[in-house]
């Protein structure tokens, strides 16, 4: 962009001059719950008054609140500003292989309501996505909400996705599919983001403790095998949005056939999906990610055997994703992940027997710690991380004048 000589006539445009505007005092004011206008100063090297006029541009249009001022020292406590997460509401989804989760978060991904559904995503992405769009639909009504305040939509979808559209999925009725299309008639005009389930888990980790999670490993396992990473504090995407996907790497000597058309993958052999194949060939009726938990806590044997030896395999691609990532932490989510131990305690056993301390040391290998609506507060970070891009807030804040 050239840069703009003439003397500034306005202080809305003397805000908007420059590289830091209000929306980049907007993502420093997001990074922390309360800031004293002192602290922006300090740490936006902005001086005071240009601190005082983006604040008023943020307040008026309801993105920073003052907080009310403590007055009980006596003196005059300083005037405090923070985020205002209840400005707007997003709409959120994390889509699994055969479970949905749903939700309605504010600003900050908090959630507001929830729902579940259990959507076979082998019978494509027309009809899971119909169904996704109809409960969310449902969902704003139940609980009242004005449509006027919704901002955007965060999705994550059980595969491989580039802006919105749906690569090498390996799930029937998905590849190509574009995501955003489902929302366009429903809710108009609102931004739709994507991403694959497991950099949605990793957004919602991240946004739980940046600096824990700068160098990770989220392991996703349901149905099937997902992974993502973020590497010195970003999610990585690659050229099709499958940067990390080990899913489809071999795991070591099983010559399963791979939903791929590939044999021996490791989403063959360690995905939930493997497992109820294995538990059906033994003559038992088993369905769900779920139904395999509940069989985990019941100690189930056979169950606990194939949970254990299905973190083994997948230990063994893990592991190799650790000499490109080199992280401090991997975090395992996902369904099959609800009662982790058997699972973390295969994927120990084969990373640090099978690769070299040099690779392996500090590394901590863990439940994901927010659990199941991790995706859900992943899918709402997306959006709110892109909505609230410092130009799209300058954007907005020129609309408004
Ligand atoms: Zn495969």
């Amino acid at each position: 962009m050239p840069e703009n000589t003439e003397p500034p006539r306005s202080s809305t445009e003397r805000a908007q001059r420059g590289s830091f505007g209000p929306g980049a005092l907007l993502q420093m004011i997001r990074s922390a719950p309360v800031w004293t206008r002192a602290e922006l100063v300090r740490q936006s090297s902005l001086g005071r008054t240009a601190v005082a006029e983006r604040i008023d541009l943020l307040v008026e249009a309801g993105l920073v609140r003052i907080n009310p001022q403590a007055t009980s020292t006596g003196g005059r406590p300083a005037e405090t500003y923070s985020f205002h997460a209840d400005e707007g509401r997003l709409l959120v989804a994390d889509i699994g292989g055969r479970h949905t989760r749903l939700g309605i978060t504010d600003l900050a991904g908090r959630l507001i309501a929830s729902a579940e559904a259990d959507l076979d995503s082998d019978q494509g992405a027309a009809v899971v996505m119909t169904e996704v769009v109809q409960r969310l639909d449902r969902l704003t009504h139940e609980v009242g909400l004005d449509r006027a305040r919704l901002r955007g939509i965060g999705v994550g979808v059980p595969g491989p996705v580039d802006e919105g559209v749906m690569q090498r999925a390996y799930l029937p009725g998905w590849e190509g599919e574009s995501i955003p299309t489902y929302f366009a008639e429903p809710f108009p005009g609102l931004p739709v983001l994507v991403d694959k389930d497991a950099n949605i888990l990793a957004r919602g980790e991240q946004a739980r403790d940046p600096e824990g999670f700068r160098n990770t490993i989220v392991l996703k396992v349901g149905m099937g095998v997902s992974c993502g990473v973020i590497v010195d504090g970003r999610v990585l995407h690659g050229a099709q949005g499958a940067a990390a996907d080990i899913g489809h790497l071999p795991a070591p000597e099983r010559g399963v056939p791979c939903r791929c058309g590939m044999i021996g993958c490791t989403d063959a052999v360690a995905s939930g999906r493997a497992i109820e194949t294995a538990l059906r060939a033994s003559g038992r009726d088993v369905r769900t990610s779920r139904e395999i938990v509940d069989l985990v806590r019941a100690n189930d044997p056979e169950v606990l055997a194939l949970v254990r030896q299905a973190g083994r395999d997948l230990g063994s691609s893990l592991g190799v994703l650790c000499a490109v990532v080199n992280p401090s932490v991997i975090v395992v989510g996902g369904n099959l992940a609800e009662s982790p131990e058997p699972l973390l305690a295969g994927i120990r056993e084969t990373i640090y027997r099978d690769f070299p301390p040099s690779l392996t040391r500090g590394i901590t290998i863990v439940p994901s710690a927010i659990g199941a609506e991790a995706g859900l507060a992943g899918a709402a970070q997306l959006a709110v991380d892109d909505i609230l891009r410092p130009d799209n807030v300058d954007a907005l804040i020129a609309r408004r004048r």
